[in-house]
């Protein structure tokens, strides 16, 4: 089973991706805990190339293609060698992340971002992807404490580029309800991970 966290900047994604793995784990099962842009030597290697541009940064093109190459060569070491063996993937970020930031919030396109994964990745899509969704002024004050703390964040993005995203995961979540569960993302760390075993829940009877 590939499970994909998602959602905007401190929304608490990559603490739910742990307690989730845990869980799974504490169930027996085999888990790999990834992320992108990352996860493999090379992909975290493009990730320090988006996160630390040279010159004068990325264009949306060029940005958009690396996340796509980034996540090819993930795909192909370690989401789908996991998966054909049976193991569980909680991923930190997927292809949605791609579609809210180059595609809906950037200047791309949804098809465009949609071709790139087709080429780079086999259109491979997560069984389930939850959308961690928070109250703007808690994710703020997230932020704030993160502060200090080693930044891991692409700057020089506007608030609106911020909301566009936020809006954009809302949107594919109801475009598509089969492959998607919102989560709210308020509240302690350990409710916001009942809520995400109660939605992952129907993975597990399958
Ligand atoms: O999730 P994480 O905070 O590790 O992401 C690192 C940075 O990459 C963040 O600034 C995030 O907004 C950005 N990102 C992006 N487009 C993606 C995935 C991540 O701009 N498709």
């Amino acid at each position: 089973k590939f499970i994909a966290l998602e959602g905007g900047e401190g929304m608490g994604k990559s603490t739910q991706g742990r307690l989730l793995a845990e869980a799974l784990r504490e169930k027996g099962l085999e888990v790999e805990l990834t992320r992108e842009p990352g996860g493999t030597s090379g992909a975290e290697a493009i990730r320090s190339l988006l996160l630390n541009p040279p010159g004068e940064g990325w264009g949306p093109q060029a940005e958009a293609l690396l996340f796509a190459a980034a996540r090819s060569d993930h795909v192909a070491r370690l989401i789908v060698p996991a998966i054909e063996r049976g193991a569980w993937v909680v991923c930190d970020r997927f292809l949605d992340s791609s579609r809210a930031y180059q595609g809906a919030a950037g200047e791309l396109g949804d098809d465009q971002i949609r071709q790139l994964h087709t080429v780079g990745s086999g259109g491979l899509l997560p069984d389930l992807t939850l959308v961690i969704d928070a109250h703007p002024e808690e994710v703020g004050q997230r932020l704030r404490q993160r502060d200090g703390e080693t930044s891991d964040a692409i700057g020089g993005r506007s608030d609106d580029y911020h909301a566009a995203v936020n809006r954009a995961f809302l949107d594919f979540a109801s475009d598509e309800p089969g492959r998607f569960a919102v989560v709210d993302g308020s509240g302690t760390v350990e409710e916001v991970h009942s809520r995400v075993m109660a939605a992952i829940e129907p993975l597990l009877g399958r």
